[in-house]
């Protein structure tokens, strides 16, 4: 994949460009999730993301 392909970001340097981890999947990866804080986020459409992992998430963050 060439970088003329990719869509020109200007957003926090921390931001990268990161499609769908899925294989074949070309869509934009959007929806991101780590399984712990030692492990790099990985990135998922919305339909390929694993949504129990991404529940998980929403429970702890109302209990803060
Ligand atoms: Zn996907």
């Amino acid at each position: 994949m060439s970088d003329t392909d990719r869509p020109a970001l200007t957003t926090a340097p921390h931001m990268y460009l990161h499609y769908c981890e899925e294989t074949d999947c070309n869509e934009w990866g959007s929806w991101g999730n780590s399984p712990s804080s030692a492990a790099p986020t990985r990135w998922w459409c919305f339909e390929h993301f694993p949504h129990k992992s991404y529940e998980q998430e929403q429970r702890r963050d109302r209990s803060r």
